[in-house]
């Protein structure tokens, strides 16, 4: 088995521990590499290096059109490296080869977006309302980022943080997911390969409470980047609030997926399946409620259920499996209790409904595609994130019975709308309170559109000129051009 180090101010670093962990292949629920079991000693040292690194002229004085050439070298190793990173991931986390290869190609482009972004972050010149004065602001970095990640799609959500943090000239320390840190472990070899100078970024394995929690309350650190469960983000943001530190928080969701009576039924049947069953359900913006118009509620399920059926499961290696497994046995038991929970709330369980007993699934967790219907908005099925291949179909009659049961769970973060009607497509796109809704289309991302939550699914963006501004801070400069100090009693 492979025993991997972490990557601490441009060194491969044991951690002070001494200890090492297992990570799963969810495929064969066998161990297949061990990771560092970092502690608060370990994040000491990786802040210090990232702070260190902050400072030294190696990285402060280099142009930002430099900072920018170091990011786009980045992204065409990460492109020459894609097909191992990808395997690397779906061994670890489960999820599709394909879909880990598609993520893989396109990361390269989040670096080249923000690379291209480093030397266009400009201040403004203040046309002041005071004789004798000249003011000006600087866009500035904050210094050291930590940014924690998920287990889902590690390097991915991991690139939404380092692009724009880099980018902007910060450093970073980066707490990748326990049940997922290979991938960032490989990765990390990517930085100095690029010419990015030792400690700008580092990378520190292990728990949550025994990483994150120091990382978070570390006194160096100035900027808190997280994706994560909603719970884990309260927390986290509290722990954040006692620093005053800047946060962002990317969390869960319970996204509707909203079928009209006038959709395009062929199209919105993929849309809807590919909502939830793609990624096992294991994605944040998971379409995990279908809001169906009850006209064509019958005769959606029915299609609805013929395609599910046809989902092919099995190794997430394999280029033609359609569902993998589960990422993780906890998150495999919550899958089944949600189910259990479900049927005990009196949804009606149309396909699925527990564990798969295929032959082609091995010893892996695998949940069978599972489809409720009868669904009320206020059972937990529909309020709660499941995280796994569970559909919860709850039927409406109205415009506004759509958008009130859509916006009727504490998240907001996304919403899918398939309609023909160009005024539906803007009334909906308007009342929805979510902080990506697609039409007619769903799971789209882009490093060029912000993607980010409303309400408990978090807030501050990730992607797009949005992001950058997360990593920066402002700064007023004022010049006096008088020559001379006036009354220093009296404000100027
Ligand atoms: P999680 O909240 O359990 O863990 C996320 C990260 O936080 C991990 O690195 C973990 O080690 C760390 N962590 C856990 N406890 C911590 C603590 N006390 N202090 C500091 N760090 C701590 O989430 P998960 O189970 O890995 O991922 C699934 C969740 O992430 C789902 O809820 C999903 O919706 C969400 N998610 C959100 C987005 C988004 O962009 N909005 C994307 C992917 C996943």
């Amino acid at each position: 088995m492979q025993k991997h180090r972490m990557l601490i101010g441009g060194q491969r670093v044991e951690p002070a521990s001494g200890e090492w962990f297992e990570s799963i292949n969810p495929y064969t629920a066998q161990a297949w590499a061990l990771v560092p079991r970092g502690g608060p000693k370990d994040v000491d040292r990786a802040v210090a290096a990232a702070r260190s690194a902050f400072s030294s002229d190696r990285w402060r004085k280099l142009t930002a059109t430099t900072r920018g050439d170091l990011l786009r070298r980045l992204a065409d190793l990460i492109a020459a490296d894609a097909t191992k990173l990808a395997e690397i991931e779906t061994t670890d986390n489960g999820k599709l080869i394909t879909e880990m290869r598609g993520q893989l190609n396109y990361i390269p482009q989040w670096f080249r977006y923000f690379g291209g972004l480093a030397d266009k972050i400009e201040g403004r010149v203040i046309p002041i309302d005071k004789p004798g004065v000249f003011n000006f602001t600087r866009e500035e970095p904050l210094g050291v980022v930590a940014a924690i990640t998920p287990w889902n799609s590690p390097l991915l959500l991991a690139s939404w943080k380092l692009a724009p943090a880099l980018a902007a000239g910060n450093t970073v320390v980066w707490k990748p997911s326990e049940f997922s840190s290979v991938s960032a472990l490989v990765f990390g070899d990517l930085f100095e390969r690029a010419g990015f100078p030792p400690g700008v970024v580092n990378i520190i394995t292990g728990y949550g409470n025994q990483v994150g929690e120091p990382l978070i309350t570390h006194r160096d650190v100035a900027k808190i980047a997280f994706t994560g469960g909603d719970r884990t983000g309260e927390h986290v943001y509290q722990l954040a609030a006692r620093g005053i530190k800047p946060i962002t928080l990317e969390l869960g969701g319970k996204s509707a997926n909203i079928v009209f009576d006038d959709a395009n039924l062929d199209d919105a049947v993929k849309g809807v399946v590919s909502g939830i069953f793609a990624a096992t359900g294991q994605t944040c913006i998971a379409g995990s409620r279908a809001l169906i118009h009850r006209s064509i509620h019958d005769e959606f399920v029915e299609r609805l259920l013929a395609l599910a059926k046809t989902a092919r499961m099995g190794n997430p290696l394999d280029a033609d499996t359609q569902v993998g497994p589960v990422t993780t046995e906890p998150q495999y038991r919550k899958v089944l209790d949600y189910i259990r929970i479900a049927k005990e709330e009196g949804a009606v369980c149309r396909l699925g409904g527990g564990p798969a007993q295929r032959a082609e699934c091995g010893s892996g967790w695998f949940v069978e595609p599972t489809i409720f219907t009868g669904v009320e908005s206020g059972m937990r099925i529909a309020q709660e994130e499941v995280f796994g291949p569970v559909l919860a179909i709850i039927p409406f009659d109205t415009e506004e019975q759509a958008i009130e049961i859509a916006n009727g769970t504490a998240y907001g973060l996304a919403a899918g709308v398939w309609t023909r009607s160009i005024r539906r497509a803007l009334v909906m796109s308007e009342y929805l309170e979510a902080g990506t809704v697609w039409v007619n289309t769903y799971r789209a991302v882009s490093y060029m559109s912000p993607f980010g939550g409303y309400k408990r699914s978090g807030f501050g963006r990730e992607s797009g000129m949005e992001a950058i501004r997360e990593y920066l801070q402002t700064k007023s400069v004022w010049i006096d051009t008088l020559g001379n100090v006036p009354n220093p009693f009296v404000m100027r």
